[in-house]
């Protein structure tokens, strides 16, 4: 079960309805990330096996599929203009995901 909320940049007007940070959905674990080529934040499911020790684990934005993203959670500054991504007070309805 995982809690997605609206979240809001105050500087530059981001948004996203995401978990925040680690979370699990039923499919698997999932952590925040936003995608530098996109510029979207969102919900990975993260894979629940390592290929091998050595290898990193590399997610794919689930919209371009980019590599290009970076861990973000609500107690981050927003990864994009490093303002203030928080709650959005106008939006801030609570979704149940499972
Ligand atoms: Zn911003
Ligand atoms: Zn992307």
């Amino acid at each position: 079960m995982a809690t997605l909320r609206a979240y809001k940049c105050q500087d530059c007007g981001l948004t996203a309805t995401v978990s925040g940070g680690e979370d699990a959905l039923f499919s698997g674990p999932t952590n925040t990330f936003y995608c530098k080529s996109c510029e979207t934040l969102q919900d990975i499911v993260l894979p629940l096996v390592r290929p091998s020790l050595d290898a990193p684990i590399e997610n794919n934005c689930s919209s371009c599929n980019s590599t290009h993203l970076v861990e973000w959670s609500s107690l981050k500054p927003c990864p994009r203009c490093n303002g203030s991504l928080a709650l959005d007070p106008t939006d801030n309805f609570v979704i149940d995901a499972d």
